[in-house]
């Protein structure tokens, strides 16, 4: 494989498919590669597991669906669901990229990007591209973040296909947030015994930040497993992780807790950018971006989107946060192509376009 295209896009995700039909509606060409295949990382979340964020055809009002990754269409015309499950949305993003067209190459992931003067030099494990533009969309689900030492030995949330394949009566979850209240909701419901520890309790915040808050989804699900009577939440940090006879050991600050079958880390996801590291400054663990174009300030004409995208401290971290960057980046890219990006003014009548964060996406809530 070797080619020279204006515009690739690297992920066919929720940001990459995404991204690619703003850039579509401009007319403008892109290629976009992926490791496996379109929605992958949708279709090895755990089988039960559902959309926390509603879907509802309010496109027609002003209101675009919740997940719907461009104004004109809505998962829950498409599939019929009001909580999509990761299998459900993957197939919703098939059926975007044969409708419009997409040009994806599967089965192709990117190892390396170097930034030249005359443009971007890509490699994959199927040969060389070249790039003008390169618009990172890998997702952080693939990426598994371990927190504290000895995770190795606990079963990451993103490796578990089913919750029904978990053998054992008594499940230690680390990680109190929406995949381990997830995790919680669905071993009760199947008659285990769970105890979740997280040091921040987030079970009990109400800051009204969606990205920080339980979503009233997770808090319904809560409640019924509470109801069951074989949930525990614990405010507690883990230190480390430990073998032990056949059991886990879990240090915590203050003693041990000794768990009969494998912790559930619920640690969270990250990464996925090592191909374009040096590419980034950093700010932790959070690439620094260009607030008009969410372009790197190391290297011009590099772009992300997606959930790692942030912003005077706001994570773009669900589909209809990071959606509304969507026309930013193709509109950067339209007018250095010199391309008109009127057609995407539709996102902006539909309140999918964030460009003056000074105006828009904080949240507050005093009800
Ligand atoms: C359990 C769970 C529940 C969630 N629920 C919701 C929800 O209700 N609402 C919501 O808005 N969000 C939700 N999210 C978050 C949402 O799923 C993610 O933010 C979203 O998937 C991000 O999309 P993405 O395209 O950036 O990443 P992904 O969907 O992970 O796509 C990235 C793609 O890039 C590919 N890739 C990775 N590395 C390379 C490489 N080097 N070369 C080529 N291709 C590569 C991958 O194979 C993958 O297909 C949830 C997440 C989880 C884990």
């Amino acid at each position: 494989m070797s080619e020279k295209v204006d515009i690739l896009i690297v992920g066919a995700g929720a940001a990459g498919v995404g991204v690619a039909l703003a850039l579509h509606r401009l007319g403008l060409k892109f290629l976009i590669v992926e490791r496996y295949g379109i929605g992958a990382s949708f279709r090895h979340w755990p089988r039960e597991t559902r959309f926390i964020t509603p879907s509802f055809t309010a496109n027609a009002f002003g209101l675009p669906d919740l997940n719907a990754l461009n104004p004109e269409t809505s998962p829950a015309f498409t599939l019929g669901k009001e909580h999509p499950s990761g299998l459900d949305y993957a197939r919703y993003l098939e059926a975007l990229v044969e409708h419009y067209k997409l040009r994806v190459e599967n089965g192709t992931e990117v190892t390396h990007v170097e930034a030249r003067p005359e443009g971007f030099r890509v490699e994959t494990r199927r040969g060389l591209l070249e790039a003008r533009f390169v618009v990172w969309a890998t997702g952080e689900f693939q990426f598994p973040q371990a927190l504290f030492p000895g995770s190795e030995l606990g079963l990451h949330y993103g490796q578990i296909r089913r919750w029904t394949a978990l053998e054992g009566e008594e499940f230690v979850v680390i990680g109190g947030y929406e995949s381990g209240l997830d995790a919680a909701y669905h071993l009760t419901r199947l008659g285990k015994r769970v105890v979740v520890l997280d040091p921040a309790a987030p079970w009990e915040k109400q800051t009204g930040e969606p990205s920080q808050d339980v979503s009233p989804y997770t808090r319904e699900r809560l409640w019924q497993a509470q109801a069951t009577g074989r949930l525990e939440l614990r405010r507690a940090r883990v230190r480390q992780l430990r073998a032990q006879n056949g059991h886990y050991r879990l240090v915590l600050p203050r003693g041990h807790l000794l768990a009969p079958t494998i912790p559930i880390l619920a640690t969270g996801f990250g990464g996925g950018f090592e191909p374009v590291q040096h590419l980034f400054e950093w700010n932790g663990a959070s690439p620094i971006l260009r607030e008009e174009s969410d372009e790197s300030t190391l290297a011009p004409g590099l772009f992300l989107v997606g959930p790692k995208v942030n912003h005077r401290s706001t994570a773009f971290c669900f589909v209809y946060k990071f959606r509304s960057r969507f026309p930013v980046v193709a509109s950067a890219i339209a007018k250095r192509l010199g391309v008109d990006s009127s057609p995407l003014e539709p996102y902006r009548e539909q309140g999918m376009w964030a460009e003056n964060l000074a105006r828009c996406c904080t949240s507050g809530c005093v009800c």
